[in-house]
């Protein structure tokens, strides 16, 4: 059977956690300022400290990871962190597609890609110049919501965009990407498509919950216009949501649009864990502002099994056990080719 690899941080200790509880060996490529954190768990077989995630490219690391047959789960830090050449250079097999998180990271692409799957999407806004109503501005790649901003117009753009450079948030080459802004009730659908058994799972919603626009919708809006300050949508931890159950039909049917257009567009396809995001409006009409094509670390909210999960197994079944199920049976069958790239 292959070990287990994926990086320190973001849902490392769900993944591996989920691969012990399937048998399997765990290893964690851990930043050595990390490494006190890690070594808690006692689910973690081996640990590979590095300076930097990078050093993942670098021949020793590759070397132990390949004596181990190592399959490596990729998650939002391995994208932050790396840049799509670097990623598809990986030598050891990837969980999923790993050419599909290029898609993720390039905002033309990810529109692309969203518009193949018939996803509603708020309009995008090509230049500062043509806003004018209510817009989030983003950057590139799994920034987590820092340093994006929501203006009105073109002036306000200019102003807040050189107020976040002059402050070390963003750069001054970085291209931002503009779309409107969706107002409704946060959702981010989790899904698992497995081409094994060529069947999509829903796993399960959470919300992420953001500072400093939480913090700001609890003080009064006067004190919110006094702040000088540009409030960011910095992801600091999420919570679970159930859905209406009549809203599941839609949830299945947009999962597996985007499965066919993952197909279409980036073979092998949306194999594994992926996740749609958005917002329901007052009407249960969802827009969707984003995709990510690998595991979230929205799904930590369910380590020990979610609501939709416990409908289909009869035993706890995190996202990252499913995982280890999924390469355990492909192991088994001798299709390992099939669920990695
Ligand atoms: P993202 O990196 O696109 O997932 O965005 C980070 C956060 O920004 C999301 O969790 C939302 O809170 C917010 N956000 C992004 N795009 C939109 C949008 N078009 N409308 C409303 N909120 C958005």
């Amino acid at each position: 059977m292959p070990a287990i690899a994926t990086l320190g941080s973001h849902c490392a200790l769900q993944v591996l956690k989920g691969a012990k509880d399937e048998g399997l060996k765990t290893i964690l490529v851990c930043e050595k300022k990390r490494e006190k954190l890690y070594r808690r768990f006692p689910f973690i077989d081996e640990l590979i400290l590095v300076d930097s995630f990078k050093e993942i490219l670098e021949k020793k690391c590759q070397s132990t990871l390949e004596q181990n047959d190592t399959v490596l789960i990729p998650h939002g830090t391995l994208i932050a962190q790396m840049n799509s050449e670097e990623i598809e250079s990986i030598k050891t097999p990837v969980f999923g597609n790993k050419w599909i998180l290029r898609w993720e990271s390039d905002r033309v692409m990810k529109e692309k890609l969203m518009k193949e799957a018939n996803l509603p999407m708020p309009t995008s806004v090509l230049e500062p110049k043509d806003i004018n109503k209510l817009v989030i501005v983003k950057r590139q790649g799994a920034a987590g919501g820092k340093g994006y901003f929501l203006v009105a117009n073109e002036d306000d753009y200019n102003t807040k965009r050189n107020q976040l450079i002059s402050e070390g948030v963003i750069s001054k080459d970085e291209t931002l990407y503009i779309q409107e802004y969706a107002a409704g009730v946060l959702a981010y659908l989790q899904y698992f498509y497995s081409p094994l058994k060529e069947e999509l799972e829903f796993f399960g919603v959470d919300q992420r919950h953001e500072s400093d626009i939480e913090g700001l919708a609890r003080i009064p809006s006067e004190q919110q216009l006094k702040s000088n300050k540009v409030p960011s949508f910095n992801v600091i931890g999420n919570s679970p949501l159930v859905l209406r159950e009549s809203l599941l039909e839609e949830v299945y049917n947009m999962g597996e649009n985007f499965v066919d257009a993952a197909k279409k567009l980036v073979a092998p396809g949306m194999n594994g864990p992926f996740c749609i995001e958005g917002v329901y409006d007052e009407n249960a009409k969802f827009t969707s502002f984003e995709f990510s094509a690998r595991i979230v670390a929205g799904t930590n909210i369910y380590m020990d099994g979610s609501p939709y999960y416990s409908l289909l197994f009869n035993e706890s079944m995190s996202m990252g056990r499913r995982i280890a199920r999924e390469i355990k049976i492909a192991t088994e069958s001798n299709q390992l080719d099939r669920i990695t790239t």
